[in-house]
């Protein structure tokens, strides 16, 4: 135990209202607390922002979270407010007032703020927010420095952003004030650059497991033609997932529109959703899935936050991945209620060109989409198992309990498809 174990045992219980932690959380908020820097690996909805959240509860002084979405931003302050917990954000688009409180809390001895949500780019691009911040530090009250979403440092990540370059100075900049970085991108050669990139090599990292034991894996060689297709989603939809919710994600616009036309056609309940709708008819489709008057979701990956469905019991993915780690999150909305649920693919070479050429025009690279591919493609290890090498994660002699494809028909489901071939061509 340590001088604050009390403490952070009262607050999760008295003001997040929590009875315990999940894997892992204690010991991220325990080093964070002792003053070390860390990195934090977790999937995504494991319970992250607590790790920061409730040490800035613990301790005087201002915890800063440093955060790439405004949205995400917007739905954290709003959730810590309804539990009384002074928090700000601080955008380019912030109010002038809104700006100013939250500057001068920075500067306040008596200001009741705990969390103030900053983007990257306040700190690099705003000098009254970094002067009045060493302020903040020099009156000892710069309790911490939270990084999410830290993979983003990374041009080895799948999701890098130029402002968080700019992060690499804090370290020095604000010495004795501990920087918690928080990722659900867990390969060794990412974590070990964004050290790099923070200046806090050699820091710990504390990671959770990334099996979800309760989903199954299972990859479906996708047909030429899309009649075809719509008869195995059809036949999917009326017979194994009869009476249950799921969702089909599709790789553009185009395609959920189509996809969902075609189902509907053969008299399934689906709807659809994509980014070029209005926010209105979006929700009214996220509302009618989860009342079950939809079926199904045909959708883009903008389909994707805020989903806080429990039950869906399938995830289906009409085109491949851009990369495991959106594959992994896509998926992962399956089962968030532990009772079994499905995460199928179909595959087809084809589909490697079209998503490619999307992947190389946004990122420059292919190597994340590769890392899919070969997933689809190796029809002799067991799924799980490749999902956890990916997360550079001991497998050891862990069981899939015949969770996958592969496991559970190790006969029928070994196709013979030359990995070497396939990759030659992306
Ligand atoms: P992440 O950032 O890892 O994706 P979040 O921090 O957004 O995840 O948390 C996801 C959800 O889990 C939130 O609704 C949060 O309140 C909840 N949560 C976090 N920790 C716990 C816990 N120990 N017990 C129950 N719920 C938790
Ligand atoms: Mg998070
Ligand atoms: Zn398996």
């Amino acid at each position: 135990t340590y001088e604050w174990s009390e403490d952070v045992k009262s607050t999760l219980k008295n003001i997040f209202k929590i009875d315990s932690f999940r894997p892992k959380q204690l010991s991220a908020i325990n080093s964070t607390l002792s003053g070390q820097h860390a990195l934090v690996v977790m999937p995504t909805g494991a319970g992250k922002s607590l790790c920061y959240q409730l040490p800035a509860v613990v301790k005087p002084g201002i915890t800063v979270v440093i955060s790439p979405l405004v949205s995400l931003m917007e739905d954290q302050v709003r959730s810590l407010t309804n539990k009384n917990i002074p928090a700000m954000l601080m955008t380019s688009t912030s109010a002038k007032e809104d700006t100013n409180t939250a500057l001068n809390a920075l500067k306040d001895k008596n200001t009741n703020i705990k969390l103030l949500y900053v983007t990257p780019e306040r700190l690099a691009k705003s000098k009254r927010f970094m002067a009045n911040l060493q302020k903040c530090h020099a009156d000892g009250r710069l309790q911490r420095i939270a990084i999410d979403e830290v993979h983003c440092c990374s041009q080895w990540g799948h999701d890098f952003r130029p402002d968080y370059k700019y992060l690499g100075i804090l370290s020095n900049m604000f010495q004795n004030v501990p920087i918690l970085g928080l990722t659900a991108t867990a390969t060794a050669h990412v974590l070990n650059d964004v050290q790099k990139i923070l200046n806090i090599s050699g820091c710990l990292v504390i990671k959770s497991t990334f099996n979800r034991p309760n989903l199954y894996y299972k990859i479906i060689e996708k047909p030429t033609s899309q009649e075809d297709c719509l008869t195995i989603l059809e036949k999917l939809l009326k017979y194994r997932y009869k009476g249950e919710s799921g969702i089909i994600y599709t790789n553009s616009i185009k395609d959920s529109e189509d996809l969902a036309d075609g189902l509907r056609k053969r008299g399934l309940r689906v709807g659809c959703y994509h980014a070029n709708m209005e926010a209105n008819s979006r929700s009214k489709v996220h509302l009618k899935w989860h009342e079950k008057s939809f079926q199904a979701i045909v959708a883009t990956v903008a389909f994707g936050m805020g989903i806080d469905k429990p039950d869906v019991r399938f995830v289906i993915h009409h085109t491949i991945s851009k990369s495991m780690e959106n594959y992994y999150q896509e998926s992962g909305r399956a089962g968030r209620d532990s009772c079994r649920a499905e995460c199928v693919t179909l595959y087809r070479m084809q589909d490697i060109f079209k998503v490619s050429s999307m992947v190389f025009s946004s990122v420059g690279r292919l190597d994340h989409l590769y890392g899919m591919v070969k997933y689809c493609l190796n029809g002799t290890f067991c799924r799980r198992q490749q999902i956890a090498e990916h997360f550079d994660e001991d497998w050891g002699d862990a069981d899939c309990n015949k969770m996958c494809d592969v496991c559970s028909n190790p006969n029928t489901s070994c196709r013979e498809i030359s990995l070497e071939l396939h990759c030659k061509t992306i």
